[in-house]
C-alpha cells in the first residue's frame, strides 16, 4: 500500500486511499477546512498598529492599505479596490490621525491596490508616486479578455453560494467589487528604475523598484522606524508565480531577487500587501529570505527537469520545496501552486512544446475519445471506468475519464456532465488551494446550470 506524506505548515497529513493520486495541495476534508479557516484569520477585518505612526487595516478588501503619520500630513500606501471600501478604510484611520493626505503610494499598479485613491483624499490634492513603468502589464493579454472574466470569476470563487465560499488564498471571499477602479488617481510622480531617497511630511522614505508579481512593482523602506512595505512580492502563502485566471509570464528569478534584496534591509517590521503584518526582525528577515530561496528552489529544480528532457506533466509532480521550508505556515500553498509554477516557468522558458514529438500533433480529442472507447472495450466500458473511478473517490481519474466520454456521440453525456460535477466537488473538498477550490466548485455549478457551452462538455 502506498502512502502520500504531505506536510503542509504545521499541518501534516497522512493521506489517502491507496493507489489514489491526489494532488500537492489536497487532504482530507476536515484537514482543508480546518486549514481554509486558519488562513482566513491573516485577513480578518482590523487596523494594526504596527509603529507609533504605522497602521495597516487589512481586510477593508482583498489586499492591506496603510497609513503612515507625518509631522503635517499622512501617507498612503495602497488604497484598495475601490471608493467603497477604501472609504471604510479611511475612515477606520481617521480616528487615528485627522491629518490630511500629503502622499499616496502604489506599490504596483494591480487594481485591488490602486483603484480606491480618491476616497482618502480631501480638498488637498496629494502626490501620487509609482514606478516609471507604471501600468506597463496592462494590455498585454487583452485579445483574452472574455475568457479571462471568466476564469477570473472562477478563481477567485466570485459567483459561489455563501455556504461555499472559504477565501481567496490571500483574501477573504466577500468584498465589496461594484466600484472597480472608480477612485483611481493616476501618478504624477515616477519612481526610476534606480530608486528614490526622499522626506515626505518629516519621514524619511525609500522607493525602491522591485520586479515581481508584475514589473512595476517597488517595495518601500522606512529607515527610521524600520518598516518595509513589501506590496504583493511578499505575503503570507506561497506566492501565485502563476494565476489560474490567466496571466502573462511573471519572471520568478526577478521576484527571488526582489525578496532577497527585502531582506538585506533586516526589516522590523513587514507589511505584506495581503495578509497581515510581521513584526519581529529575526521572523521578517528569515520570512524574507525563505520565501526567496523558495521561489528560487523552484525555478532551479523546474530549470533542472527541463534540462534533463522531462516534459512540464512529469516536472509538476516532482518539484517540492526543500525540506526544511516545508513546514513554514508562509509558504503553504494557500494562493499560489508549486506545480502550477513548474508549468509557467516550462512555458515562459521555452513556450507550450514539450520536446516530446508524440505532443507535435496530438490526436484531435473527439479521435482520441474513439480510441480511447476502443481499448476500454466500447463506449459502455468505457462510460463504466469512469462511474467506478467517481465510485473509488477517484477524482481526476474520473474528470480525465469524462473528458473523453463528452466526445462520444453514441455515450450517455448527460451521465458524464453528472460525473464531471460530483469528482470536481469531491476535489474541491479537499482541496486547501483557495483558486483550485474556488475553480472546481465554480465550474461545476456552471456545470450544473447548464451555463457552459458544448465545447466545454
Ligand atoms: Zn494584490
Amino acid at each position: 500500500m502506498r502512502l502520500k506524506f504531505s506536510t503542509v505548515g504545521m499541518w501534516c497529513v497522512v493521506g489517502l486511499t491507496a493507489g489514489i493520486s491526489y494532488g500537492q495541495t489536497q487532504v482530507e476534508p476536515e484537514v482543508a477546512s480546518q486549514m481554509l479557516q486558519a488562513q482566513t484569520k491573516r485577513f480578518e477585518k482590523q487596523v494594526v498598529q504596527v509603529t507609533d505612526n504605522v497602521y495597516t487595516a487589512v481586510g477593508y478588501h482583498g489586499a492591506n492599505t496603510s497609513m503612515i503619520v507625518g509631522d503635517d500630513g499622512v501617507i498612503i500606501v495602497d488604497t484598495l479596490f475601490g471608493p467603497h471600501s477604501a472609504g471604510e478604510a479611511a475612515a477606520a484611520f481617521r480616528k487615528y490621525s485627522d491629518k490630511p493626505v500629503k502622499a499616496i503610494i502604489y506599490t504596483h499598479s494591480h487594481g485591488d491596490h490602486t483603484g480606491g485613491a480618491s476616497a482618502f483624499v480631501g480638498r488637498e490634492r496629494p502626490d501620487v508616486y509609482a514606478t516609471e513603468n507604471f501600468g506597463s502589464a496592462e494590455g498585454a493579454t487583452a485579445d483574452a479578455g472574455p475568457v479571462k472574466m471568466k476564469r477570473n470569476a472562477r478563481q477567485f470563487g466570485r459567483n459561489l453560494p455563501e455556504e461555499q465560499k472559504t477565501n481567496r488564498g490571500v483574501a477573504p471571499s466577500n468584498t465589496y467589487d461594484k466600484d472597480r477602479g472608480k477612485g483611481f488617481i493616476p501618478p504624477n510622480i515616477s519612481i526610476p528604475a534606480a530608486g528614490l531617497k526622499t522626506t515626505i511630511t518629516g519621514v524619511d522614505i525609500e522607493f525602491h523598484p522591485a520586479a515581481g508579481e508584475t514589473d512595476d512593482a517597488m517595495f518601500i523602506w522606512l529607515p527610521e522606524e524600520k518598516v518595509l512595505f513589501a506590496g504583493d512580492n511578499f505575503y503570507q502563502a506561497f506566492p501565485n508565480l502563476y494565476a489560474i485566471r490567466g496571466t502573462a509570464y511573471r519572471n520568478p528569478l526577478k521576484w527571488s531577487e526582489s525578496v532577497a534584496e527585502m531582506a538585506e534591509y533586516k526589516p522590523h517590521y513587514l507589511i505584506p500587501g495581503h495578509t497581515t503584518p510581521i513584526q519581529g526582525q529575526k521572523q521578517a528577515t528569515a520570512m524574507l529570505s525563505n520565501y526567496s530561496e523558495a521561489i528560487r528552489s523552484v525555478y532551479d529544480q523546474t530549470v533542472a527537469g527541463i534540462n534533463a528532457g522531462k516534459g512540464p506533466d512529469l516536472i509538476a509532480h516532482e518539484v517540492q520545496l526543500p525540506e526544511h521550508l516545508q513546514d513554514k505556515p508562509y509558504l503553504t500553498e494557500f494562493y499560489g501552486s508549486i506545480p502550477h509554477a513548474t508549468r509557467a516557468i516550462y512555458a515562459g522558458l521555452l513556450g507550450w512544446f514539450d520536446g516530446n514529438p508524440t505532443t507535435l500533433n496530438s490526436l484531435e480529442p473527439k479521435r482520441k475519445a474513439q480510441k480511447m472507447a476502443e481499448l476500454a472495450g466500447g463506449v459502455d466500458q468505457l462510460t463504466a471506468q469512469m462511474e467506478a473511478a467517481l465510485a473509488e473517490n477517484d477524482y481526476q481519474w474520473a474528470l480525465e475519464l469524462s473528458d473523453h466520454v463528452k466526445w462520444l456521440d453514441e455515450a450517455d453525456r448527460k451521465r458524464a456532465r453528472e460525473v464531471k460535477i460530483k469528482a470536481l466537488r469531491g476535489l474541491a473538498a479537499r482541496e486547501y488551494n483557495a483558486p483550485n477550490r474556488n475553480y472546481y466548485l465554480s465550474y461545476a455549478n456552471e456545470l450544473e446550470s447548464g451555463q457552459l457551452s458544448e465545447v466545454w462538455f
